[in-house]
This record gives structure tokens, C-alpha cells and sequence, in this order.
């Protein structure tokens, strides 16, 4: 459970910190590196842009890739208790038809679970308990000097400077901190021109089903989680702004094939949030005594579902890395963080790149012949290079203690 907070409490109970660690950012990330370094019995000043409770709400596929890291929180019967099994995934054509069902426990019970969570869930149970956050509050300058990083926040209008030894961005696809300290040519992106709209249905009677229609020019995707069903439909951005209202009647129109799932699940869409399809790579996770983390190093599109697994694994190694460095340490700990997980994300999020070209086609052609070519697609060959990093998964590395201890020389 968060536990909101004033910037000043944070900063007192961190004063006694041999290494003063500030997290950007309370979401999947933020959150697991501070509840880690917490439990490590470190006080990481926690700062979140939004507003208590106003977190965007949307649904979550977990992979294996979080089992350790939620059995090292501690709170795995929460996550099993807010969360629900993923045991099959039904892929289904331009016309709606089904094309496959996919068992996933086959491929991907041999590593862990597969389990659908909303975020607020997510983050509830991985705060752990009483979490501090200090909410409506963000970095609104930064300065690297040899042995801390001066920051100033803004605490609702108000602005405090303070001096950490190592600053995490962990502030999302958007990220601030990737803008303060990275040169543009550092940041690369891709944009599929694709968007949509996410919604909630009532839980229905398959509460262990995914299910994706991958139309010509649109997207359905079924989603449960505990009691209820995420909804996303989407579909070309030059359409957005026509509304989902639009985009659910020419999902209509195209569907010859319309359960009552899938019935229910356009009914359920309303106005909303539109999400742009977009992610972002950083060529450099670390500047001097700077880090980013999660979707601020590497955001994904959320066509594999695994940008939250891989925040929660990237955060759970520089944890380890970070826990009992010195503050000359930092930035030998950043470069191991970086060295373990930036090849291992940028893969995933090549899958996550490859799917959407897939996934985001429109032409009548061209779509009936996915849906031919993708009937033949076992799960294990689609799935592949995931279940490849799933197989080759960090284990807790213990990394700090041969951490050397002169600081590098190469600050940005
Ligand atoms: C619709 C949708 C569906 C998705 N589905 C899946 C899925 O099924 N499985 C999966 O693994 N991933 C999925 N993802 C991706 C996943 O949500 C992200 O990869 C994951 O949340 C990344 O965690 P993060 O902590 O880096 O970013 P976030 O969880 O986005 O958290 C960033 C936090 O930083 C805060 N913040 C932003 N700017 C500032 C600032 N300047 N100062 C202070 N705080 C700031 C934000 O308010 C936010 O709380 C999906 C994403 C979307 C949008």
C-alpha cells in the first residue's frame, strides 16, 4: 500500500542513508525499486508527478519475468489474490473468425505464470506496505557535480533543492529525466501510427482467456483481470480523430464473426484516453549519477505485454546493485545495470516491434494472408524470443560486491 507523504518527511527519514537514492516516478518501476531498496533498509525519496489515485488504469499481462521479483517483495499471495491465471490465448482473423487457440501453459509453465492484473492493482501490492510517495511532485532541474547530483523539485508549485548520490528516472515513455540528461540524437522511436482506446467490461465466464482480433485496419483485444475485463480497441491514428465510436462501428461493419464477448467487449468502449502507439529507446541508460529505468530507458509498444515485466526485472537488478553501494560506488553500479539489462530489453522490445508490424496491417489482402500464415504459427515459434529470454533470466546477482570503488571518470 502507498502511503502519501510530504517531500520534507521523505527527505528527514532519509537523512542517516549512507547513499541517498532518489526514484522519478511511482509506477511498475519506481515502485519496485523503492519497496526493494526499502526492504533492503535504504529510505529512497519517491516522488510521483500524478496525483494520489488518479493513475491511468489499464490492464496488465505479467510474464514469468515478475515471479522472482514478486517472491523477493514478499507479497506473492497479494499478486496471486489480485491478479488471475492466463492459461489460453485465441487469436482471431480480419472477419473475426477463429484462427487458433493457443495453450500457454505448455511453453510457459517451465518458468512461472502468466497473470493478468489491473496497474493500480499491480502497484497496490507491490508497494508493499506503506510505501512513502511524495504525490504532485516532480524533478524541475538537475545538476551533475563530481560526487552527487544537485536536483531541484517542485513540490506543488513549491521548490526544494537537495543533493542525491544517484537519481533513477523511472518516469515512463515520457520521461523528463531521459529529456534533462540525454541529447536527442541519444533517443531513438517508433512509431507505428496506430492508437487506441482502453476500456473495462464485466468478468465474463473465461476468465483465463486472451483473446486478440487482429483486423484489416483495426484491433480488438480481450483482456481479464480480477472481476472484470480490459477492453482495447484501435486502429489507424488518422482515424482517431473520428472517436471510438467510429473506430467500434467500423470494427462492426468489418466482423462477420461477432460473439458475445466480443459484443460486449465494443459495447463497453466509451470516450477516453486515446493511447498513440509509440515507443523509445535510450542509447545510454546511465549519465553520471543519473539512471533511467523501466519505459524511460526503453519504453514498449503494448503489443507483446512485457514492457511492465521487464521494468520489474530491470528494476529488481539495479536494486541489487544499488543496495549497500557507497555513494562512490553508484556509478559502477550503473554500469553493471546497464551491462545486464540493456541488450535483454532491446531484444524484448524487438519482439514487441516485430509483432506490431505484423498486427497493425491494413488491405484485404494482405490480412487474409496473415490470418492464413498466423494459423500455422505454433506459440513457441510467435513466442519464441521471449521464451528465450525467460530461459536466460538473471539471477539474483549479488553483483555490488564486486563492485569496484572509484567512481568512473566520464560524467556527461
Ligand atoms: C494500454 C497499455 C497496455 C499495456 N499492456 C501491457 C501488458 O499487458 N503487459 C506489460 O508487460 N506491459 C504492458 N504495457 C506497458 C507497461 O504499462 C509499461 O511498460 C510499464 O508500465 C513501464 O513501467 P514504468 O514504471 O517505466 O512506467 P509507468 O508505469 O508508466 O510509470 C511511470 C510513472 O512516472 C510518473 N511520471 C511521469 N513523468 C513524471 C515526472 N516528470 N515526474 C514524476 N513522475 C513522473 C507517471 O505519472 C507514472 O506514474 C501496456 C501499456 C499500455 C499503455
Amino acid at each position: 500500500m502507498i502511503s502519501a507523504i510530504s517531500l520534507s518527511d521523505q527527505l528527514v527519514a532519509q537523512q542517516g542513508d549512507r547513499t541517498r537514492v532518489l526514484v522519478v516516478g511511482a509506477g511498475v518501476a519506481g515502485i519496485t525499486l523503492a519497496a526493494l531498496l526499502r526492504a533492503a533498509g535504504q529510505h529512497p525519496v519517491l516522488v510521483e508527478r500524478g496525483r494520489q489515485g488518479q493513475a491511468p488504469g489499464y490492464m496488465l499481462g505479467l510474464l514469468p519475468f515478475v515471479d522472482p521479483v514478486i517472491r523477493r517483495l514478499g507479497v506473492e499471495p497479494a499478486y496471486l489474490e489480485r491478479s488471475v491465471g492466463m492459461h489460453r490465448y485465441l487469436l482471431r482473423g480480419a472477419t473475426g473468425r477463429r484462427l487458433r487457440e493457443y495453450s500457454l501453459d505448455g511453453a510457459l509453465a517451465p518458468f512461472g505464470r502468466y497473470r493478468g492484473i489491473a496497474r493500480e492493482d499491480l502497484l497496490d501490492v507491490i508497494a508493499t506496505e506503506n510505501l512513502p510517495v511524495t504525490f504532485g511532485c516532480t524533478v524541475a532541474d538537475l545538476a551533475q557535480e563530481d560526487d552527487g547530483v544537485r536536483v531541484v523539485l517542485d513540490e506543488e508549485g513549491a521548490r526544494h533543492e537537495s543533493v542525491f548520490h544517484a537519481v533513477i528516472g523511472a518516469d515512463g515513455l515520457h520521461s523528463g529525466i531521459r529529456d534533462l540528461v540525454l541529447a536527442p540524437g541519444d533517443v531513438s522511436r517508433v512509431d507505428t501510427g496506430w492508437g487506441g482506446w482502453v476500456a473495462w467490461s464485466d468478468a465474463d465466464d473465461s476468465p483465463d482467456l486472451y483473446e486478440e482480433t487482429w483486423g484489416d485496419g483495426f484491433f480488438v483485444g480481450i483482456y481479464p483481470v480480477l472481476g472484470r475485463t480490459g477492453v482495447f480497441v484501435g486502429g489507424p491514428r488518422s482515424l482517431a480523430a473520428e472517436g471510438p465510436a467510429a473506430m467500434v462501428a467500423r470494427v462492426r461493419r468489418a466482423l462477420r464473426t461477432r460473439d458475445a464477448r466480443t459484443e460486449r467487449a465494443l459495447a463497453a468502449v466509451g470516450d477516453g484516453y486515446h493511447w498513440a502507439f509509440n515507443d523509445v529507446r535510450s542509447a545510454r541508460w546511465t549519465v553520471g549519477r543519473v539512471a533511467l529505468l523501466g519505459d524511460a530507458a526503453a519504453g514498449f509498444l503494448p503489443t507483446a505485454g512485457v514492457g511492465a515485466s521487464m521494468a520489474m526485472e530491470s528494476a529488481a537488478v539495479l536494486a541489487d546493485l544499488l543496495t549497500d553501494a557507497s555513494p562512490e560506488q553508484v556509478i559502477a553500479a550503473y554500469t553493471a545495470y546497464e551491462g545486464a539489462q540493456r541488450g535483454r530489453v532491446e531484444q524484448a522490445q524487438d519482439s514487441s516491434r516485430q509483432l506490431a508490424r505484423l498486427m497493425f496491417r491494413s488491405g484485404r489482402l494482405l490480412t487474409r494472408v496473415r490470418d492464413v500464415a498466423t494459423r500455422a504459427i505454433s506459440f513457441e515459434r510467435a513466442f519464441g524470443p521471449i521464451l528465450r529470454l525467460l530461459a536466460d533470466r538473471p539471477e539474483p546477482p549479488a553483483a555490488r560486491h564486486r563492485l569496484p570503488a572509484q567512481p568512473r571518470k566520464d560524467l556527461a
